[in-house]
């Protein structure tokens, strides 16, 4: 057998992480193929506001592989993260769901509805994002008014003159801009309030703890205050239960996303949903295909 230790101690051939390093080539391999093979799928999930109304869906990847089954975004998006792979598997999302918007724009029950897309720190640094976005839209005939992109706090952690600049150019087309799980990063508040942003999407992790936890209950108002003052939307994420909801509503938050209304379906699923005029009622357990 090989040799445990190296020159200073270290070592090369410890088993179980040759199984791990092992493991995650055998994944990037497969994720490097997958694009190819047609392997990826987007599942909407519907963002509501008062009176249970549909405004819009965030669009959400799915990898279905052929052996693994569905493998969950944090298992492979970190991964395409560090192997670059998110740029093209990004591009393929913008365009997927930018098809898609140009579809519900020839329906009356779908034409105001407002598609939030996913956008990783990386793939908006890219030097051709911008011309990037204006291709896909070009391209699908998609209305940019309706495109609505997430960022995380990451991307606000270098060049935020540059992110700015970016963010300006695109809205000067039209498009909107969304933080997702804010209040989770290491990104202070100044540089925060710089970025044109048209909301705050508060995070999960905050909601869950509405009514466990006085401190998170403490934050999402803290957040909702925040957009006030800065005068743009506030939509809570993984929005599980009624009393959840009703918090959320009496501080001044009325747009809302996850479980209560539906989890992220296929687009069949949330057509016939959007087709059928039932709209969602805010009834936990009733409502989730
Ligand atoms: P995210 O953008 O913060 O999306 C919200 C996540 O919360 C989704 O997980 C969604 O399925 C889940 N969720 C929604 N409502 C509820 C709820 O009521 N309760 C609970 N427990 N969870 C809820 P998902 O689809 O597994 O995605 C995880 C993350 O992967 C996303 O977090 C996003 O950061 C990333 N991701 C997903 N699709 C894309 C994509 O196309 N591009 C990029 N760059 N990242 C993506
Ligand atoms: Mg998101
Ligand atoms: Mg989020
Ligand atoms: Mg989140």
């Amino acid at each position: 057998a090989a040799k445990t230790a190296g020159r200073n101690g270290i070592r090369f051939f410890d088993p179980r992480m040759q199984a791990a390093v092992t493991a995650r080539a055998a994944l990037e391999n497969d994720l490097r193929a997958a694009l190819d093979q047609g392997q990826f799928t987007l599942h909407y999930q519907v963002q509501v506001g008062c009176g249970t109304h549909v405004v819009g869906a965030e669009a959400l990847i799915r990898w279905k592989h052929p052996a693994r089954g569905m493998v969950p975004p944090f298992e492979f998006i970190p991964l395409a993260e560090e192997t670059g792979l998110i740029l093209p598997i990004g591009l393929w999302v913008l365009q997927t769901a930018c098809a898609q918007l140009r579809r519900w724009q020839d329906h009356p029950a779908t034409a105001d509805l407002q598609l939030a897309v996913n956008v990783s720190a990386r793939q908006f640094r890219q030097a051709d994002f911008m011309e990037q976005v204006v291709a896909v839209l070009r391209q699908t005939g998609a209305r940019p008014d309706r495109l609505k992109l997430e960022l995380t706090e990451s991307l606000a952690l270098d060049n935020v003159d540059d992110t700015i600049a970016k963010m300006n150019a695109l809205r000067a087309l039209g498009l909107r801009f969304s933080m997702d799980d804010f209040g989770t990063g290491q990104s202070s508040l100044s540089y925060l309030t710089r970025l044109p942003l048209d909301q705050l999407k508060i995070d999960q992790s905050f909601v869950r703890n509405i009514g466990i936890q006085h401190t998170d209950a403490l934050i999402v108002q803290t957040i909702i205050g925040m957009a006030q003052s800065l005068g743009i939307d506030v939509i809570a994420e993984g929005v599980e239960t009624e009393a959840q909801r009703a918090f959320l509503e009496r501080h001044g938050c009325t747009l809302w996303q996850g479980y209560l209304f539906s989890r992220p379906v296929p687009i069949e699923a949330l057509e016939q949903r959007l087709h059928s005029g039932l709209g969602w009622q805010v009834v936990a357990g009733t409502t989730s295909p």
